[in-house]
């Protein structure tokens, strides 16, 4: 049993709605949703001309490998309707794999720990809710450390 610490994200729609569905369909097809952070608003990140986001994180137990469940995240995007167009532009969903247990990947289709966790405040603030004494599998610093540390301006409110 591993432990995935995963990021949901959506900026169209309702995105509550779409943050609630993925709950639910991931509690069925990933693992058991031991813990959920609250919900945060940050305004876009990459391509700014967009609605903001809403994020949270989840603590998945899963008995699945880190492929498996990555391709568990990209059906429940698939199940929200959403549509690969431009990088880093709106989505009904996005669900990326932030940590999954202490283990470190790099393939062309998974990289583990997620390497944009460092720098983006609206996915360390969540995961810093739930587990602020974690340590980063490569870093060897604390997700609350590495949040007192990231440059990231965008600010992340809760909601
Ligand atoms: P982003 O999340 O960076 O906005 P996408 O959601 O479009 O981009 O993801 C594109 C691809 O990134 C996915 O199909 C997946 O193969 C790859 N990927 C690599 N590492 C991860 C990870 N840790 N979590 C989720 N997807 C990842
Ligand atoms: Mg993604």
């Amino acid at each position: 049993m591993t432990t995935s610490y995963l990021l949901l994200g959506s900026n169209l729609g309702d995105r509550a709605a779409h943050l609630a569905q993925a709950r639910y369909d991931l509690a069925t097809t990933a693992g058991r949703v031991a813990a959920a952070s609250a919900l945060y608003e940050t305004a876009a990140w990459g391509l700014e001309d967009q609605p903001a986001f809403l994020n949270q994180v989840l603590a998945v137990e899963t008995t699945l490998d880190a492929p498996t469940l990555l391709a568990a995240c990209l059906a429940a995007e698939q199940q929200q309707g959403r549509e690969r167009q431009v990088r880093w532009g709106a989505r009904t969903l996005d669900v990326d794999i932030l940590l999954f247990g202490q283990e470190i990947m790099a393939t062309p289709t998974l990289t583990v720990p997620h390497p944009a966790l460092p720098t983006r405040r609206f996915a360390l603030v969540p995961l810093a809710e739930l587990a602020p004494q974690l340590v980063h599998p490569q870093l060897h610093h604390t997700i609350a450390e590495l949040l007192a540390a990231c440059p990231d301006p965008l600010e992340v409110k809760q909601l």
